[in-house]
């Protein structure tokens, strides 16, 4: 089943043209993932905007991560591929089709790692997470939510669905479409035309409407963006 992105002319200048390819595959969500996906689309409701300082955040580290590697010797850095890219971050907003996408020419993920990073807990701050969670109780979760960072799942909150596009710069790995609409389970299937790194497509919720716009997007990007080292582009000018 091949079906092209029509949205996608709209969101970006460059058109972009993923396309899926082979059998979808359906997956749950490991137990501890829901509990923390609940928990955090609950405590941090009226703190919605930490999901794009979150997602920057994600998109800076991958960052990071392509540049350490890139000129380290380990014997993974033989085989990173496009390393003359330009290195940065870019997000676009559509306001007629209600989105905000990520994108970053990083890192990028293999199939192993797309599973294993966004469909367990695997990482270990979202263990200490559910611990803490597990001890003080759920009413405590927005005061720990402030410890541990709260991460990719925090777009649920203002999400309808997500779809993540990446392509890892390590090997030969082809791109994946990984989507979800956070209700316990997620789908991947293989993909044409992703571009080497990360990108994030956020479909956001009706009452949510005001991250597709441009005003509202700077003015977060500039509260919480003077850690990150990569340059950060909004609809095409840098912030
Ligand atoms: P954390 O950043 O604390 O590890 P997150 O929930 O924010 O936790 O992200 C989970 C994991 O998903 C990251 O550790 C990383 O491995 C992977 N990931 C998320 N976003 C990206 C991205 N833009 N590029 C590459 N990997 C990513
Ligand atoms: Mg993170």
């Amino acid at each position: 089943k091949l079906k092209e992105f029509q949205h996608f002319s709209t969101v970006t200048e460059k058109q972009s043209s993923e396309s899926l390819k082979g059998k979808s595959e359906k997956r749950e969500f490991q137990a501890e993932t829901r509990m923390l996906l609940d928990i955090v689309a609950r405590s941090l409701y009226s703190d919605k905007e930490v999901f794009i300082r979150e997602l920057i955040s994600n998109a800076s580290d991958a960052l990071e991560k392509f540049r350490y590697l890139s000129v380290s010797s380990v014997p993974e850095s033989g085989n990173l591929k496009e390393l003359d890219r330009p290195l940065e971050i870019r997000l676009t907003t559509d306001k007629q089709n209600r989105t905000i996408t990520f994108q970053d020419s990083g890192i990028g993920m293999t199939k192993e790692e797309l599973t294993q990073n966004l469909g367990t807990i695997a990482r270990s701050g979202s263990k200490s997470f559910i611990e803490e969670i597990k001890k003080q109780g759920a009413e405590q979760a927005s005061s720990i939510i402030g410890q541990f960072g709260v991460g990719f799942y925090s777009a649920f909150m203002v999400a309808d669905k997500i779809e993540v596009f990446t392509r890892s710069s390590k090997g030969d790995s082809p791109g994946y479409q990984w989507s979800s609409d956070g209700s316990g389970t997620y789908e991947i299937q293989e993909a044409d035309g992703v571009e080497i790194g990360t990108k994030i497509v956020v479909y956001l919720k009706t009452d949510c409407r005001e991250f597709a716009d441009d005003d509202t997007v700077k003015s977060i990007i500039k509260k919480y963006s003077n850690f990150v080292s990569s340059p950060i582009f909004l609809n095409n000018d840098q912030v």
